[in-house]
């Protein structure tokens, strides 16, 4: 882990992401949730429901994945959905026609695509705002606001927000505050712990850890938005299915240990693509350069494993990936091999040309997922074929 302050909170004890309060398998004890397949429930009296009845409508398997991260995140209840964007489509169900958002203008493609694509059509419209500076939200906020989504770190430049301070002046205006946490994970930061009433992961991400499963996670602080959200969930049918949430379950075991190997890779390779003078400019919390870094340091327990760099000059990349050994080139982050990605082509491909020049994604920027790959061969691979690409 990155060196940490004396007002930098302790990570959470590993063991409370490998034990779950409830015991995952109460026929048998068995250390791991069975995975259970069954859609149908027989209910021997059809007037007393049990506990489960229907797949779409509750599953043991996703259950004790969904009771995990709830207690993880200390909130009322979780809700585990097909993807991460599933699971933001069913925070964006709680809102209708004429109601407006105020969302991080820094986040992924994906979330602009849902609020671009689908939900204008029915009414529901946004303002795209730089959540770390408490100014431009409440410049943003409007008669009809109703919440405030933020992505922390925000994805690509990893822009930080101060949650306490933004929970406390949105819950004076009345706004609900939801977090999408996937950078962050529940390992560094509990968003409702420091006052948002929601918060969102892609369990495709960190959480699941390996690159083989899609998910998403909803997690809510009181049972009145938990109960609207399962009303989505059960209704619209984006649920995990029990062989993924077994998965990703599983993944969340391994998170604080994944997470603290790939946080010190990250750190050393900011610093030391700083020091490249191939490099224009580097984006990562756990540098003092960062603008968010003092937010981060007294609101999170470390700076976590994506990195992103501006080259000097975009016609080294072709090169450049091709020099690559060990790391992968694509879409995705979060899993055990570091990835590079070309936001302009990847994870911000869903964004017009405009919009992706407005929010200064152009084709000198690089973003790295930080592998579990030992730290040096991560270093090599990465700063050598920066160096042989601008020779
Ligand atoms: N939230 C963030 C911050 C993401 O980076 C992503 C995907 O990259 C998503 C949500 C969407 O997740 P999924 O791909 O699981 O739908």
């Amino acid at each position: 882990m990155p060196e940490q302050s004396d007002q930098t909170p302790r990570p959470d004890p590993d063991t409370r992401f490998i034990h779950s309060p409830a015991d995952p398998d109460a026929a048998y004890h068995a250390v791991m949730p069975p995975v259970y397949r069954a859609t149908t429930f027989h209910q021997p009296d059809p007037w007393e429901s049990g506990a489960y009845d229907y797949g779409r409508s509750g599953n043991p398997t996703r259950h004790a994945f969904e009771e995990a991260m709830a207690s993880l995140e200390g909130g009322q209840r979780g809700l585990a959905f097909a993807s991460g964007n599933a699971a933001l489509t069913a925070f964006f169900l709680l809102f209708g026609a004429g109601d407006h958002l105020v969302v991080t203008e820094d986040c992924q493609g994906g979330t602009q695509r849902i609020l671009r694509g689908v939900f204008r059509r029915f009414g529901l419209s946004v303002t795209y705002a730089d959540t770390s500076r408490l100014d431009q939200v409440q410049a943003a906020v409007r008669p009809e606001t109703r919440a405030i989504l933020v992505e922390n770190f925000s994805n690509p430049f990893l822009w930080v927000t101060d949650i306490p301070a933004l929970a406390d002046w949105a819950h004076g205006q009345g706004l609900l505050l939801a977090v999408d946490n996937t950078f962050v994970t529940p390992y560094l930061q509990n968003p409702l712990k420091l006052g948002a009433d929601l918060v969102l992961h892609s369990a495709t991400k960190m959480i699941s850890g390996h690159s083989d499963l899609t998910g998403g996670i909803a997690v809510a602080r009181d049972r009145e938005l938990a109960a609207r959200l399962y009303f989505i969930q059960n209704s619209c049918g984006a649920i995990l299915s029990p062989d993924d949430a077994y998965q990703a379950h599983r993944g969340l075991k391994t998170l604080p240990v994944r997470m603290r190997q790939a946080a010190a890779s990250a750190l050393a390779l900011a610093g030391q693509l700083s020091d490249l003078p191939a490099v224009e400019a580097v984006y990562y919390p756990g540098l003092p350069s960062h603008p968010g870094h003092a937010v981060a340091c007294a609101t999170m327990r470390g700076f976590g494993q994506m990195v992103t760099f501006r080259l000097r000059d975009p016609a080294w990349i072709p090169d450049l990936v091709q020099h690559l050994r060990w790391a992968r080139v694509g879409a995705g982050l979060g899993g055990t091999e570091t990835i590079v990605s070309l936001p302009e082509l990847h994870c911000h491909a869903a964004l017009t040309p405009d919009e992706r020049r407005a929010r200064h994604i152009t084709s000198d920027v690089i973003r790295v997922s930080v592998g579990l790959e030992t730290a040096q061969d991560i270093l090599d691979d990465l700063l050598g074929a920066i160096r042989r690409a601008a020779s």
